[in-house]
């Protein structure tokens, strides 16, 4: 066998391998997926996949189904963002953000990062255009310290190497920890999350058109302040972009 073919086929064989010790499965419901194939998806996933492409609220991204510019959540809330979009709803991938965030599995990112690339070259390719740099919203260094990773960061440099942006993953820090914010109500949210974030390098961000990455989109409370203090330090537009958005 000529040198490169053999390469190729220890390639293949230890490619087997890695499945064989873990196993691929579908990235929404995690059901086993068949060895050796390139789907990310299982079939009953598959048929149903859709992204929110249809009538959205311009802030978060939500589905609508009435005629409104923002959904009731975004009318109330006054965010300083340009504009906000999701790929998808968050009940359609609960179980996956649940697996990749809760469960650690860091190889979740890649998949979820190239569906929301592909999302948003489809419907949205002037946001694509013109975003300069892409920024995860950070968590705290100890919160990131106990998971292993952050998940944002995680979607945020998967996405830029799937558009051919620049990420900038360090820049925005939490430097504040802060109560979870479920368990507090909207008024609470803002001042639990008030000057919670920071910039090392301002310098970087001035003039720029900012992406901003997240998960889930809950009440838009901690994007908003990650954006307030993007502005403040000189940004020239904030977008917001999450994997998924929780319905109104
Ligand atoms: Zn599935
Ligand atoms: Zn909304």
């Amino acid at each position: 066998m000529e040198y490169h073919k053999r390469g190729l086929f220890f390639m293949a064989l230890w490619n087997m391998f890695l499945q064989w010790l873990y196993p691929p499965h579908c990235l929404f419901c995690q059901d086993l997926l068949k060895i050796g194939r390139e789907a990310v998806l299982c079939s009953d996933c598959h048929n149903v996949f859709s992204y929110n492409d249809g009538a959205v609220c311009q802030k978060c991204g939500c589905n609508l189904y009435v005629s409104q510019i923002y959904c009731d959540r975004c009318e109330k809330a006054d965010f300083v963002f340009e504009k906000g979009i999701a790929a998808f709803s968050y009940d359609k991938v609960r179980d996956g953000i649940a697996h990749f965030k809760l469960k650690g599995w860091k190889r979740d990112a890649k998949p979820f990062a190239h569906m929301m690339g592909d999302y948003l070259l489809t419907c949205y390719p002037e946001m694509a255009q013109q975003s300069d740099l892409i920024i995860p919203v950070p968590i705290h260094d100890k919160k990131q310290k106990k998971r292993g990773f952050n998940q944002s960061e995680l979607l945020a440099v998967e996405l830029a190497e799937r558009i051919q942006k620049r990420c900038s993953a360090k820049n925005l820090k939490r430097i504040r920890e802060t109560i979870p914010q479920s368990s507090l109500s909207a008024k609470e949210r803002k001042e639990n999350i008030k000057n919670a974030f920071a910039l090392e390098n301002p310098h970087e961000i001035q003039q720029k058109t900012i992406l901003l990455i997240d998960d889930i989109f809950t009440t838009g409370t901690t994007i908003n302040e990650c954006a307030r203090v993007l502005y403040e330090n000189g940004a020239k537009a904030v977008f917001s972009f999450c994997l998924s958005v929780v319905e109104q």
